[in-house]
């Protein structure tokens, strides 16, 4: 086993066991698991931060790492969004 599949705790280490043997008939070595977002070959894992499995490619996993619910960016970009309709709504009446 590679340091790196032990650190993402996949099913690779499953691929010995002859229960999962039909799992693994359509998946070749070095996978695990089909990525749910793109199709790509990839691991079945648990999920970083819900209680789920999934199975991600190296690429979507990654992104699901980085990904946060409100990053800074977006918090700038919506104090935005209302600062530009509250605006306009102070123009509209103020034409009125
Ligand atoms: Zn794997
Ligand atoms: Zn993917």
């Amino acid at each position: 086993m590679s340091r790196d599949t032990e650190k993402k705790a996949c099913y690779c280490a499953e691929r010995g066991n002859p229960k999962m043997k039909e799992f693994f008939a359509d998946i070749p070595d070095g996978y695990c698991g089909i990525c749910d977002v793109c199709g790509e070959y990839g691991h079945m894992m648990a999920h970083p931060r819900s209680p789920t499995t999934g199975s991600w490619c190296d690429e979507h996993y990654e992104e699901l790492l980085s990904y946060k619910i409100f990053t800074l960016n977006d918090i700038v970009s919506i104090a935005f969004l209302i600062a530009i309709l509250l605006l306009a709504t102070i123009v509209i009446y103020s034409i009125w």
